[in-house]
């Protein structure tokens, strides 16, 4: 008996989607970017389907932590580096590459002697204005950062992109321009692309690439889901009807009485809600599959529970399967639905939800 509200991981499409980076990337170093509990699915497990890339990537210093506790070797990059002495010492202890994006990190550096060495990613601001430094203050920073016995040398080189999504827009180019003429006569490894970067700018390929959403098999561009870029989704988010009811023409359904029943109908209560990271503001409409056919929410979303309109399928019945996106519904669909991203869904999932490796089902 599966639990009420479940994922299912296809941990195989992993390894497609990583095949999809390279095709992109031929010449690249792939550092797979994990943050965020691997964007929701399971900081191991996706660790543990990409044994073959040369380095993750997760946000902070205590993701990395976890990733060395459970025994993964690769290199491991946190992007938002460190922000005290302690913090700096867990890096050097358990052998994490640390951004360095401000100056802070730079008087934290200096007043260190090198027992062990870190290896570092300077990070260059070209327009993100979120971490790094601007491009008129990074030759001084390279050369403080060289002096530090503590920093292992060469240095390498990072910057993030604003706007990659947007296949229009000329932010990308500029950005590239900014940190390929700022770093020239500079030695040390290049990193500029997120998945945008790969799948749409061949000019933003560097020494490493760093995919994200892509590895999940999900677009990083709006208005395309992930099998249209050749990707697979990993994760599908499932649960069952609960219940199963007539209503009347006049009656109200759910918090707010939001939604007005205005042709009699058959009516679906699935076991999934905002407590389980579905979006609450999944519009009137979006569609999920009870049974595999598409039936649309009606009313709100609450916490444990959603309504749908089971007009095509007034023969369904409690325990029969829903899905809220997967196989069949894409989740940059529900997305949309949602007013948000498909980042957001995925990291969203909370803790009672159960994950299912989909070979166990086999
Ligand atoms: C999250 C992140 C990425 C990956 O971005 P995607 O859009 O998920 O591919 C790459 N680089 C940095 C610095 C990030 O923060």
């Amino acid at each position: 008996m599966t639990p009420a509200a479940y994922t299912v991981l296809k941990l195989d499409a992993a390894q497609h989607n990583l095949q999809k980076v390279r095709d992109c990337a031929p010449h690249a170093k792939i550092m797979a970017v994990i943050k965020g509990n691997g964007y929701g699915h399971g900081l191991l497990r996706i660790a543990e389907a990409l044994p073959n890339v040369d380095a993750f990537a997760v946000a902070r210093v205590d993701e990395g932590i976890r990733l060395r506790k459970a025994g993964i070797k690769n290199k491991i990059v946190v992007l938002e580096g460190f922000t005290s002495s302690q913090e700096l010492d867990a890096l050097l202890i358990y052998q994490l590459d640390a951004l360095v994006h401000s100056f802070t990190q730079l008087d934290i550096f200096a007043s260190r002697t090198a027992r062990a060495q870190i290896a570092v990613w300077l990070k260059l601001d070209t327009g993100m204005n979120r971490l790094g430094f601007k491009a008129k203050d990074f030759h001084a920073v390279y050369q403080r950062l060289n002096e530090c016995p503590i920093i292992k040398r060469p240095i390498s080189l990072m910057t993030h992109l604003a706007s990659a999504d947007d296949k229009q827009d000329p932010m990308t180019l500029k950005q590239v321009a900014l940190f390929n003429g700022t770093l020239q006569g500079i030695a040390g490894e290049r990193s500029i692309a997120n998945s945008a970067g790969i799948l749409g700018w061949a000019e933003a390929l560097a020494d490493w690439v760093r995919p994200g959403i892509m590895l999940y098999g999900i677009s990083p561009f709006p208005g395309m889901t992930g099998e249209q870029l050749g990707l697979k989704p990993i994760l599908g988010l499932h649960s069952r009807l609960i219940a199963v009811k007539p209503i009347e023409k006049g009656e109200t359904v759910g918090y707010a009485c939001a939604w007005v029943c205005e042709n009699p109908t058959t009516l679906g209560v699935v076991a999934i809600g905002y407590g389980d990271g579905y979006p609450r503001h999944a519009k009137v409409g979006t569609p999920v599959l009870v049974n595999g056919k598409r039936a649309p929410l009606v009313g709100r979303v609450s916490m444990d529970m959603i309504t749908v309109d089971l007009k095509t399928q007034p023969d369904a019945k409690p325990g029969d399967p829903v899905t809220l996106w997967g196989e069949g519904l894409a989740v940059e669909e529900i997305a949309q639905w949602a007013g948000t991203i498909p980042y957001t869904l995925v990291c969203g999932i909370t803790q009672r939800v159960r994950q299912i490796d989909s070979s166990w089902l086999k």
